[in-house]
């Protein structure tokens, strides 16, 4: 087994561990019973994770000596709701024991367990600590930094939720062979995102071992994910509430959450939606002359090699604004583009015109 590896969260008395390494599902027991005071472990997940790896995660909490519980529910962004949330409350109040504050929440599953866990945490009995156990590409490498919770309305998505930073994070790469090879690069996407916005080493990095990655290479996803965590530590770190820099981490998503919304959520992933983002918003640069085009090429080259398209027929160009337009208003902002300057560099843009846009939309046919 490759040695596991952990990464700080600097958030002051909120700061905490990502621990990244193989088979360490099996450690959540003693994990949790080492953040200290706490009696009960109640597991939320969807029913696929749940399926998989839920016995698992009672018998190491229990092991530990933790009264320990397993609430689910179907698995999909269309669960991650405010009626979902309630049957959740209903189980987790029904738990027996009842819990107390001392009961702990694990987070287990991709980014929706995740999100709608740690938003039951924030809300439950005025706020419960949790602890996450990612178990998808997009949620180790997106999600398991920066205590963002919450869930979807029909208004949009994320809009109801809250900022509330886990105890800890558990990510155990093994739980990846499980994955369906479209989430797996799903998440990739997200891995070429940060290595865009802050760091040309991990491009390489990725270029490098592409096909260890595809096979989910124990030693290597550790590195890459190791490596992802530290940049969206970083970006967090500097800016957790979101003021700033941590808009850098939506390179791609304002053309890709379009795009999204556009095809239909659940008829694309959201990883190859931003994939198709990100090289929209380079040809945006391009086009106003910030960047060189070679990093478009370099970028579609290995978007493809990870399995990821870079063209899509069908794209309505007006749709894809009006929706971007919409977006904008459901979120109180502006319409506002992260651009790469450079590998490893990006800036903020209010001033794409609706040309410009449009142009890069129909560049993708
Ligand atoms: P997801 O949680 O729906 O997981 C995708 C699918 O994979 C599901 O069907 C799930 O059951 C299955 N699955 C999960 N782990 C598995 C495993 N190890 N083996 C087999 N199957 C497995 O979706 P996701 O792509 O992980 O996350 C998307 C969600 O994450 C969105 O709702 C998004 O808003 C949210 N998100 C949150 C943050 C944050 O900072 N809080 C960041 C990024 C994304």
């Amino acid at each position: 087994m490759p040695p596991a590896k952990t990464v700080r969260v600097d958030l002051g008395a909120r700061s905490y561990d990502v621990r990244v390494g193989a088979g360490l599902l099996e450690d959540l027991g003693a994990t949790v019973a080492a953040i200290g005071e706490v009696r009960q472990a109640v597991v939320v997940s969807d029913t696929t994770v749940a399926e998989l790896y839920g016995r698992g995660a009672m018998d190491s909490l229990a092991a530990a000596g933790l009264e320990a519980a397993l609430i689910d529910f179907p698995a999909g962004e269309d669960h991650k709701t405010l009626a979902t949330a309630g049957e959740l409350y209903d189980k987790l109040f029904g738990v027996e024991p009842a819990i107390d504050r001392n009961c702990l929440i694990v987070a287990m599953g991709g980014g929706v367990p995740g999100d709608m866990a740690g938003f039951i945490a924030a809300t439950a009995l005025r706020g419960l600590r949790w602890l996450q156990c990612p178990t998808t590409l997009l949620a180790d490498v997106d999600a398991s930094a920066g205590g963002k919770t919450g869930v979807d309305h029909a208004a949009g998505k994320n809009l109801i939720g809250a900022f509330h930073q886990p105890r800890g994070v558990l990510i155990d790469v093994e739980t990846l062979k499980t994955l369906a090879a479209e989430e797996l690069r799903s998440g990739l996407a997200e891995c070429v995102k940060h290595a865009v916005i802050r760091d040309a080493k991990l491009l390489d990095f990725i270029e490098e071992n592409a096909e260890a990655i595809l096979a989910c290479q124990a030693d290597v996803m550790i590195d890459l994910i190791v490596r992802n965590v530290e940049i969206k530590a970083a970006v967090v770190a500097a800016d957790e509430r979101e003021s700033g820099q941590r808009s850098h981490l939506n390179f791609g998503h304002t053309v890709g959450h379009a795009v999204e919304t556009f095809v239909g959520y659940g008829k694309i992933t959201h990883g190859q939606a931003v994939a198709l983002g990100m090289i929209a918003a380079c040809h945006i640069a391009t086009g106003k002359g910030l960047l060189d085009a070679s990093l478009q090429t370099r970028l579609e080259a290995l978007l493809e090699r990870l399995g990821l398209a870079v063209r899509r027929q069908g794209l309505d160009a007006d749709e894809i604004w009006r929706i971007m337009q919409h977006d904008k208003k459901a979120r109180g902002g502006r319409l506002r583009f992260v651009l790469p300057t450079a590998l490893g560099a990006v800036n903020l843009f209010d001033d794409v015109t609706r040309d410009e846009a449009k142009q890069a939309v129909e560049a993708l046919a």
